[in-house]
C-alpha cells in the first residue's frame, strides 16, 4: 500500500483543503502516515500569507525532501506556489506545483486516474476526516477587499461561494458518520453569496442549522458583516459556537485607513459592544499587526489602549511584512525589528491577560461550555470548546470517547494558565 503525508500551513480554508485532498487519496487505497514514516507522497500545502509563514513552508518542502521513500513525491500546493518563490526553481526538479486553482487535480495528475470536472467554485470537497475531529467545512475562496498589505486577493482570485447543495450534502453526510462540529470556513467568509443572486451568509447559516450537525462554529468574519440582522441570528442560534473571530488589525484611525480597511476604531468598538450585549459571554478574538507603514509609537499606543479597553478574550497578533504585489510593498518604511518585535511581546501579553481574565469569568459564571472532545492525555481528554478555550476534562469512568460532544462547566484554571479543568455537567 503506498503511503502519504500531508503538512498543512496557515488558515483553516488550507486545513478544509488538506482534507479534502487527503481523502481522493485515501478513497484510491493510500494509507496516512507522518512525515517520518517514509511517505510515497508528501504534500505540502503552503501559506505565503507573512514572511514567518513562507520559512515554515520552505522548511516542512526541505524536511518532506529528506523524508520521503525512495522514487517518492513531494507534492507543494497553495498560496506560496501561487505568489513564487526562487527556492521553488532552485527545487524544480524534485517537487510538484500546483497553485490554489489546481489543488482539486493534484490526484488526477500525480496519479492519472480520476476524471476532473472544473467549475467556478473548484469543488474540492470531502466528506472524511482523518485529520480534525472538529471539521473545517469550505463554503467560499476568494476577496476583492484588498487592504493594503494583503496578497490573498492576488493568491486566490475573486470571492467565490461554493454550491449550497454540495455544502448541505457534505454537512448531512458528516453528521451521519457522527461528526459533531463543522467550521465554517473562507477566505473572506463573510463574502459568501457576493457572487450568487439574494443569497448571502445569513441564508447559508439559515440552512446550516436544521441540519443534523450539532455545532457550528464561524471561523474569521470581517467587522462589517456583523449588522444586526446576524447578531440577532448568532444569539438566537444554540447550534453556532459563541465564538467569533473579528479582524480588528490596528486601534489606530490613521493605521486603519492606510492598511485600507474600511472601518474605523468607533465602529469596530460598537460592533463588539453589540455583539456582547446580545450574547454577554461570547469570546471574541482580534486579530492584530504590528510595525505596518506609519504605525509611530504614537499609532500603536493608541492600538495598545483601545485593545485594553475592548471585552476580547484573546489577541493573535502579527508582525508586519512586506508582501509582493500588495499596496503596502510600496509603502516607505523603516520600522527596526527589535520595535516591532517589542511592540508584538507587549501586545502578545495583553492578549495572554485578556485570555486569563475570560477565563476567569467562565469560572466565576459557571457559564455552560460545550466540547467535543479530541485527544487524551493520560487520564484527561481535551478539547475545544463552544467558548474557543481549551478544556480538560477527567475520564473518571472511562467511557469517553474521541469526537463525543460533552456538555461541561469550568472548575478552575490550569496550572499553566493555558486552558480549564471542567467538569461535567448534568443538566442543561
Ligand atoms: S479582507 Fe483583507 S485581509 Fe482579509 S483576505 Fe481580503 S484582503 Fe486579505
Amino acid at each position: 500500500m503506498k503511503k502519504i503525508s500531508i503538512t498543512t500551513l496557515g488558515c483553516k480554508t488550507n486545513q478544509f483543503e488538506s482534507e479534502a485532498i487527503l481523502d481522493q487519496f485515501i478513497k484510491h487505497g493510500y494509507v496516512f502516515c507522518n512525515l517520518n514514516e517514509k511517505p510515497d507522497i508528501a504534500i505540502i500545502n503552503t501559506c505565503c500569507v507573512t514572511n514567518r509563514a513562507e520559512y515554515k513552508s520552505r522548511y516542512a518542502i526541505r524536511r518532506a525532501l529528506k523524508s520521503i521513500s525512495q522514487g517518492g513525491k513531494v507534492v507543494v500546493a497553495g498560496c506560496y506556489v501561487n505568489k513564487g518563490s526562487s527556492f521553488f526553481e532552485k527545487n524544480l526538479k524534485q517537487i510538484y506545483l500546483f497553485p490554489n486553482n489546481q489543488k482539486h487535480e493534484i490526484f488526477y495528475h500525480i496519479e492519472k486516474s480520476i476524471e476532473e470536472n472544473p467549475q467556478d467554485f473548484l469543488e474540492l470537497s470531502t466528506d472524511s476526516y482523518y485529520l480534525h475531529t472538529r471539521v473545517p467545512v469550505k463554503v467560499q475562496d476568494g476577496c476583492n477587499f484588498f487592504c493594503a498589505y494583503c496578497i490573498l486577493p492576488f493568491v486566490r482570485g475573486k470571492p467565490v461561494s461554493r454550491p449550497l447543495r454540495s455544502i448541505i450534502d457534505q454537512v448531512n453526510t458528516l453528521a451521519e458518520k457522527g461528526v459533531k462540529e463543522i467550521i465554517l470556513t473562507g477566505i473572506n467568509l463573510g463574502l459568501y453569496g457576493f457572487d450568487l443572486e439574494n443569497y448571502h451568509l445569513l441564508d447559508l447559516l439559515n440552512e446550516l442549522v436544521q441540519t443534523d450537525i450539532q455545532q457550528i462554529r464561524l471561523s474569521s468574519i470581517e467587522p462589517m458583516f456583523f449588522d444586526d440582522d446576524m447578531i440577532r441570528f448568532l444569539a438566537s442560534q444554540k447550534k453556532i459556537c459563541p465564538h467569533f473571530h473579528i479582524p480588528l488589525q490596528s486601534g489606530s484611525d490613521v493605521v486603519l485607513a492606510k492598511m485600507n480597511r474600511t472601518y474605523s476604531t468607533s465602529d469596530f468598538e460598537k460592533i463588539i459592544e453589540n455583539i456582547k450585549i446580545a450574547i454577554p459571554d461570547a469570546a471574541i478574538g482580534c486579530d492584530v499587526i504590528v510595525g505596518f507603514p506609519g504605525e509611530t509609537d504614537k499609532e500603536f499606543c493608541k492600538t495598545y489602549n483601545f485593545i485594553e479597553n475592548l471585552p476580547v478574550s484573546y489577541l493573535h497578533v502579527f508582525r508586519y511584512s512586506p508582501r509582493k504585489f500588495t499596496k503596502a510593498s510600496e509603502m516607505q518604511w523603516d520600522l527596526s525589528g527589535t520595535v516591532s518585535k517589542k511592540r508584538m511581546q507587549s501586545l502578545l501579553k495583553l492578549g495572554q491577560t485578556k485570555k486569563n481574565e475570560y477565563s476567569k469569568y467562565l469560572i466565576e459564571k459557571k457559564v455552560p461550555l460545550k466540547a467535543v472532545l479530541e485527544t487524551k492525555d493520560r487520564e484527561y481528554w481535551t478539547s475545544v470548546s463552544d467558548h474557543y478555550v481549551r478544556v480538560f476534562l477527567k475520564d473518571e469512568n472511562n467511557t469517553a470517547k474521541n469526537g463525543m460532544l460533552k456538555k461541561v462547566v469550568a472548575r478552575e484554571l490550569t496550572i499553566d494558565n493555558e486552558g480549564l479543568i471542567v467538569e461535567e455537567c448534568t443538566h442543561d
